[in-house]
């Protein structure tokens, strides 16, 4: 069985290093056709063609993680959101909003924030992550 995403996930993988596991392209699949980023439960509802327990998520998950082919956006109520780190760039992942009315989050992926200036005081920064709470177009 073979489908453009499918192929692309493929490649996804095979550019990472990893090998081309049926959950590894599963989850990317998912995660290529999500509009804003998933919680894990939400990535495993979404899994229509094969069912896969948490624990085999949760482990595929860190893996692409790992690589850096999947991002953690941020943490909302305890729980972590993932999405596709391609719209992100080394140092900075994009800008996510979130509607404290709807709930609803957006990425502001043609948004650039400026690397907090931090450098000269020691601090090494991996990656920079904002998130902004507030009232979406629709809400305001
Ligand atoms: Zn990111
Ligand atoms: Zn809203
Ligand atoms: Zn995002």
């Amino acid at each position: 069985m073979t489908s453009p995403l499918r192929d692309r996930a493929r490649q996804m993988l095979k550019d990472a290093g990893l090998y081309c596991t049926e959950p590894r392209l599963a989850i990317l699949q998912v995660l290529m056709q999500a509009a804003r980023p998933l919680r894990q439960d939400q990535i495993g509802e979404k899994l229509t063609l094969r069912a896969l327990n948490k624990v085999t998520v949760y482990r595929t998950l860190e893996s692409l993680i790992e690589v850096g082919l999947v991002h953690r956006a941020f943490t909302y109520r305890r729980a972590g959101y993932f999405e596709l780190a391609d719209h992100c760039t080394e140092h900075q992942c994009h800008p996510h909003f979130t509607c404290t009315q709807c709930g609803v989050t957006h990425c502001l992926t043609d948004i650039l924030l400026p690397l907090a200036k931090i450098a000269q005081k020691g601090f090494v920064i991996n990656r920079q992550q904002v998130r902004l709470e507030g009232l979406c177009p629709a809400c305001a």
